[in-house]
């Protein structure tokens, strides 16, 4: 369920395993309700000239990781057991997982791990920044439409208003000796930054084992190490959120993140009309901003204080909530520091590309999209 395909040569080579894994993937799309392919993780990997490859099944999602060169195998599998151990840690549907201890809690403080604590502190401080449009305490909403458990209905006004009255950034307190304090009844979910955590997580990785090129993508969560064998940059296409046959355009990156959020990749329908999985914590509807797709992207920085995968991956679902013009004038504010540009698409065919990363992003021809680079 990516929303981001490898183009040019890699297209081929991404198309194949995900038809070698087909059965993998099969059953982990029913393990979404079952179990299977989804209950241990399971991977399968291929090596050769075209690097090692990995496939996991974690975090609700497939995962697809490659890496160049004599540590490539060592690496990828470091990260496959970073990755199950940080779902481990973060999963809403785990009952033994921090968060589910967390949620439990009844509002009592409590102690978590540290790099929970910290992936925690960093959401909300995310969040802030965006006005609340980034929300874990959105967690019981969330739960109330189905989408933690795959059993969707349409809440009732009246139930809404009262989980929205547990909602709230201020209802995370973060103690100065480790512990957590959720407080109002609310409840939190890491889905909306944790595939973004996992690829900085894979990312150091790839810098410590010295990996120098790669590429991963997280259920539509892409990182891209160094550039490709041939030294070009790598080549991700922006999924068009109409044809998932098609895209609205690539980017040419280099060791940078990209991260993509959509109202077309988890939805359901109900009388005619779709709800999908990115809720607006002001009202506690699926967002209907007029965005039909957000993707950031942002260089790799080893001294961020906040990883630029972890950045992206927050920030891709708040401008989904916000809207375009919000969304543009939130990187206008907040663009230059932490250093990521947008292509937003619209329900009114437009692409919107910021003028930062313009020279990387390549119009794709017939899409029957307008394009627009804004400053
Ligand atoms: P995906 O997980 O499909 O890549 P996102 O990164 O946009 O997409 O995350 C969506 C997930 O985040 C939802 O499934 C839900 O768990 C959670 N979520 C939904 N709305 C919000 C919100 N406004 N703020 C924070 N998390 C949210
Ligand atoms: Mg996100």
């Amino acid at each position: 369920m990516g929303h981001f395909q490898w183009t040019g040569e890699t297209t081929r080579s991404f198309k194949t395993r995900l038809r070698r894994a087909g059965a993998c993937i099969l059953a982990a799309a029913a393990a979404l309700s079952l179990t299977g392919c989804a209950a241990g993780g399971g991977s399968s990997s291929a090596a050769g000239s075209s690097g090692d490859s990995a496939e996991i099944f974690a975090m609700d999602t497939v995962m697809d990781l490659t890496a160049y060169g004599k540590n490539g195998p060592a690496a990828l599998s470091a990260s496959e057991e970073k990755i199950n151990a940080l779902e481990a840690l973060l999963s809403r549907t785990k009952k033994t997982s921090e968060v589910s201890r967390l949620n439990s809690a009844g509002g009592a403080a409590t102690a978590v791990d540290s790099e929970v604590f910290s992936l925690i502190s960093r959401a909300k401080a995310l969040g802030q920044d965006t006005d609340g449009a980034f929300d874990i305490t959105v967690a019981p909403v969330v739960s109330a439409w189905g989408f933690t458990t795959d059993s969707y209905q349409v809440p009732s006004q009246s139930e809404l208003d009262e989980l929205l009255t547990r909602v709230g950034l201020d209802n995370i307190a973060l103690g100065a000796d480790g512990s957590i304090t959720l407080k109002n009844g609310a409840a939190i979910d890491l889905g909306g930054i944790a595939k973004g955590y996992a690829s900085d997580c894979v990312a150091n990785i790839f810098a410590e084992k010295g990996v120098k090129s790669g590429k991963i993508s997280l259920g539509g969560n892409v990182y891209v190490c160094g550039s490709k064998q041939d030294g070009s940059a790598w080549r991700v296409a922006v999924q068009d959120p109409n044809n998932s046959e098609s895209y609205v355009g690539v980017l040419s990156l280099s060791d940078a993140f990209a991260v993509t959020s959509g109202g077309y990749q988890r939805y359901f329908e109900k009388n005619g009309k779709k709800y999908h999985h990115i809720i607006d914590p002001s009202t506690g509807y699926p967002a209907e901003s007029g965005l039909i797709s957000v993707t950031v992207v942002a260089d790799a920085d080893a001294d961020a204080e906040i990883g630029p995968g972890t950045v992206c991956d927050a920030f891709s679902t708040a401008l989904f909530v916000m809207g375009a013009d919000r969304a543009v004038d939130f990187w206008r504010s907040n663009g230059a520091k932490y250093g990521f540009g947008l292509v937003l698409v619209t329900d009114s065919k437009k692409v919107l590309i910021t003028h930062d990363i313009a020279g990387k992003f390549e119009e794709q021809e017939g899409s029957g999209y307008r394009y627009e680079v804004v400053s």
